[in-house]
């Protein structure tokens, strides 16, 4: 058992390490694959596991955003899926419904408890204390360095679960980024007014900063 936990461990480090060296928030990006496997596995491995079924009718389904992925990652192929999945949750809402009462509090019904949302969570805390913990390593810190840095959402978190030695490195990292991002909008801004004026100067490393500036409040939007 315990040899497993260290080859998860290991495995997690691995997939952070990777995430650091992508072009958005390592976070944003470990919970963003987490939560499109985890629907994905859903529809294609579990519409006939009934612990699966029971658990979708018991949270109400999922919350809008998570619905609206469930489509986009099963594709077009998926409709059948959906009717097989959702047949029984259906079924049980439409006992709850006939059931409501004529006046007063429905006592939680017909309440979501998204579990995607529920997963999302728990994948976001897994990476947050990870990389809280192993932020003045090396490879981490260079990795995080060299990287596109934390969104605000995600620099929050791991600020708060760093220790103070971790904290000062964070703040430094993500201060000077932030500087430098906050000049590569001057000089795209400035570039991009030039243009308008017929003034042709060739874009730099600031050509990308404008989403590089959003996805600092959206760590996974889509350029
Ligand atoms: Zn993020
Ligand atoms: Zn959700």
């Amino acid at each position: 058992m315990k040899r497993l936990f260290g080859g998860e461990k290991s495995l997690l480090i691995a997939q952070l390490l990777d995430a650091l060296a992508g072009d958005i928030c390592p976070i944003c990006a470990r919970v963003s694959e987490a939560e499109r496997r985890h629907l994905d596995l859903l529809l294609h491995e579990q519409v006939n596991d009934n612990r699966t079924r029971e658990a979708l009718a018991a949270s109400h389904g999922f919350c809008p955003d998570h619905t609206a992925l469930l489509l986009e990652v099963g594709g077009r192929g998926c409709h059948a899926k959906i009717a097989l999945l959702y047949a029984a949750q259906v079924a049980a809402l439409a006992e709850e419904v006939a059931a409501l009462p004529d006046s007063g509090s429905a006592n939680g019904a017909l309440q979501t408890a998204c579990p995607a949302c529920a997963n999302v969570a728990r994948t976001e805390q897994l990476y947050v204390e990870l990389l809280a913990r192993r932020l003045a390593e090396p490879r981490f810190s260079q990795a995080l360095a060299t990287g596109p840095g934390l969104c605000l959402p995600h620099l929050r978190e791991v600020y708060a679960h760093a220790a103070p030695g971790e904290r000062a490195l964070l703040r430094q990292m993500q201060a000077e980024r932030l500087r430098a991002l906050s000049e590569d909008l001057r000089e795209f801004a400035r570039k991009s007014a030039q243009v308008a004026q017929g003034v042709r100067e060739p874009f730099g490393p600031e050509r990308d900063s404008w989403i590089r500036a959003l996805r600092l409040y959206h760590g996974d939007l889509k350029g």
